[in-house]
């Protein structure tokens, strides 16, 4: 698939045209290492290193279209990886925090943002189940690694009253989709689509 195939598919699947403009606006190829340039535009994960893979750009889309994002916000994007996911979100926000445990991930995605020019994501090493208390409270947290049980209570947490977190969680209904919104009264929780992501360490 090429770039517009990759675009058309996400047009007839995803109903914000915001999302769609942003994975247009993200050059995917700058994210994944040489040998797999080729390959950037399948609506595929791709293999990143450590283990870990780019997410598939559906799954981006779907996500960020999950969060309802403002050009105002200030999002955390939890397992960063190749920067990828952060680059799209950062199209449809103020800034990201992200966070990812491998530190050589941490500075290649640094420097795949810098080069792809987007300058309001800004990644930091180290474990993202405890969210990044110094810049809480978050407007939106996108989580790219799969929670055993649920989702962390440290980063529901950090959601600014209104905020929104989408996170992939494996409980006895399996591995899917779940939707966090905090209200006044608390936390309202919506489990959505079946997924597959790496685990998160
Ligand atoms: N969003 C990424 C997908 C990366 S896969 C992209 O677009 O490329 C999930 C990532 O989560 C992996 O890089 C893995 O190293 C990271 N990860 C797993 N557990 C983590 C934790 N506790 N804190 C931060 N990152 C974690």
């Amino acid at each position: 698939m090429d770039r517009d195939a990759l675009l058309s598919r996400l047009a007839a699947r995803v109903s914000d045209e915001r999302v769609v403009s942003a994975v247009a606006a993200v050059p995917r190829e700058m994210f994944v290492s040489a040998d797999l340039a080729a390959a950037a535009y399948e609506d595929a994960p791709l293999r990143i290193g450590h283990g870990q893979t780019i997410s598939q750009p559906a799954i981006v889309a779907r996500m960020c279209e999950l969060l309802e994002l403002k050009s105002t916000d200030r999002v955390l994007d939890v397992g960063t990886g190749s920067g990828y996911h952060a680059a799209v979100l950062s199209r449809l926000c103020a800034h990201v925090w992200g966070i990812e445990l491998e530190a050589q991930l941490a500075l290649r995605a640094t420097r795949s943002l810098l080069a792809a020019g987007i300058d309001n994501v800004t990644v930091t090493n180290g474990d993202g189940a405890a969210g990044l208390p110094e810049q809480a409270p978050f407007d939106a947290i996108n989580v790219a690694a799969t929670a055993a049980g649920g989702v962390p209570p440290a980063l529901e947490q950090q959601l600014a009253l209104g905020g929104r977190l989408v996170a992939p969680v494996d409980d006895e209904r399996g591995e899917h989709l779940v939707l966090v919104r905090r209200l006044e009264g608390g936390f309202e929780r919506t489990s959505l689509d079946a997924v597959r992501f790496v685990p998160l360490r």
